[in-house]
């Protein structure tokens, strides 16, 4: 047996953990007679030292064995599946599983909600009228089997570890560690079930990975962790100097999704949603490269077969597919430009904080959502505005609230003369 104190007392002095030790630990902890205040502790000692290769192995297997895990291989398909560390405006899984399905590869994905400045995708799906997003691991399997894809919160017996531990992280300052991040989202990832895994590292001022160098590191930890693992995993990093699309809400991001299944969306998602989806099938079982991926799924989109994807999945979890069954906010407002001038930046953070606090978001686990609420980006880097024009469009639910998120969003954007080139998307990609 284990004594915690003695592992979080070597852990702070630096020295390796035996993999039974960290074994022992997780597993007591997700039982219960490990404390909170002994994790806590533990993490922190993490933080200070980080873990070795082999520790973080240790820990993510003890986290896929806390709970069950999703058998999938009752498909024979190379499944695939998509996972982004969290930015402002991300939307793209639920534009990417329709296109994915549409060109014949399985889909399976489950999803988490969001917190802070980062939005949800289990969140933003629920602003569909009837959507279910709770659907147990053999309606999850048989899902994917008829339908081609399934897009669904984390069942409850799902890496309990990771769900404990990540609850601690959140409201003990040790989330932001590379290898307490790594183990999370490769347990959740290897536990779900798929063959073959696009990690979306975000970096920049709207993602927990501030700098490049750092991305790098977290996705080297997971590729390695995917190895070991045996899942073929991939990971692009990708620019969160500014949120990903337009909209930046739930409802709106919804929207925001089904126009780029048709063709129709801002440039930088859909070249992200393509892009992703020629990386996805070029891991499957296809036996194509990326080029003729890109093709595929370009033809998916304009075909209009990646909307009926999209259809079929909302209608098979129970929701009403049509747009204009969505939420629209009470009060839709320009937000208008202080200055003529060209983009320079939209702060992603302040534009996630602004749509929180509209109602979009939540600041503590228990609030609850507006999904109809949120902001557009009109304006985004590299574009030019005049005086007046409206930068952004923020959807209210009340007067009051309007108010604060026109003064934010105002704050978020800085303009100066003369021409600005757009950031880069995807920055690297590594395998
Ligand atoms: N996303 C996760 O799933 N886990 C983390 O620790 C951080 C981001």
């Amino acid at each position: 047996m284990i004594r915690p104190a003695e592992l979080i007392e070597r852990k702070r002095d630096g020295d390796e953990l035996a993999a039974y030790e960290l074994e022992e630990l997780v597993l007591g902890y997700a039982a219960g007679s490990v404390p909170d205040e002994q994790m806590a502790a533990f993490c922190m000692a993490v933080y200070f030292r980080g873990l070795t290769p082999s520790e973080r192995f240790a820990l993510t297997d003890a986290m896929i064995r806390s709970g069950e895990t999703i058998d999938l291989a009752a498909l024979d398909r190379v499944v695939v599946d998509k996972h982004s560390t969290g930015g402002v405006g991300d939307k793209t899984s639920i534009a990417l599983g329709p296109v994915v399905a549409a060109c014949g590869v399985p889909f399976a994905k489950m999803s988490g909600r969001g917190l802070g400045h980062t939005g949800g995708t289990l969140d933003k799906l629920e602003s569909i009228p009837g959507f279910r997003v709770e659907v147990d691991a053999d309606h999850f399997v048989r899902q994917v089997a008829e339908v081609g894809m399934a897009l669904v919160g984390q069942t409850d017996g799902l890496v309990p570890g990771d769900r404990l531990l990540y609850a601690l992280r959140d409201v003990t300052a040790t989330v932001d560690e590379i290898s307490l991040i790594a183990a999370s989202i490769v347990s959740k990832k290897v536990a779900a079930g798929a063959d073959a895994i696009l990690l979306d590292v975000k970096v920049g001022d709207g993602a927990f990975m501030k700098t490049r160098e750092d991305a790098r590191r977290l996705a080297g930890a997971m590729l390695e962790l995917g190895a070991r693992f045996g899942r073929r995993i991939v990971c692009e990093l990708t620019g969160m100097e500014q949120p990903l699309g337009r909209a930046v809400g739930n409802a709106i991001e919804v929207r925001e999704a089904i126009a780029t299944l048709r063709g129709e969306g801002p440039p930088d998602l859909s070249e992200l949603v393509l892009r992703s989806a020629a990386t996805l099938l070029a891991l499957s079982d296809l036996d194509l490269g990326e080029a003729e991926g890109r093709q595929l799924a370009e033809a998916a989109v304009s075909s209009g077969r990646a909307l009926d994807a999209y259809e079929r999945w909302i209608r098979a979890q129970g929701g009403d597919p049509t747009e204009a069954a969505l939420p629209a906010a009470p009060i839709v407002r320009p937000v208008p430009s202080p200055a003529s001038g060209t983009v320079a930046a939209i702060g992603a953070t302040g534009i996630g904080r602004a749509a929180m606090r509209l109602g979009a978001g939540r600041a503590r686990k228990t609030d609850t959502i507006d999904h109809a609420t949120g902001v557009v980006c009109l304006a985004k880097v590299g574009e030019t505005v005049d005086a007046g024009e409206p930068l952004a469009e923020v959807h209210a639910r009340d007067e009051a609230s309007l108010e604060a998120a026109i003064a934010e969003v105002t704050a978020c954007y800085r303009l100066v003369d003369g021409d600005v080139r757009p950031p880069a998307l995807v920055l690297e990609v590594m395998s």
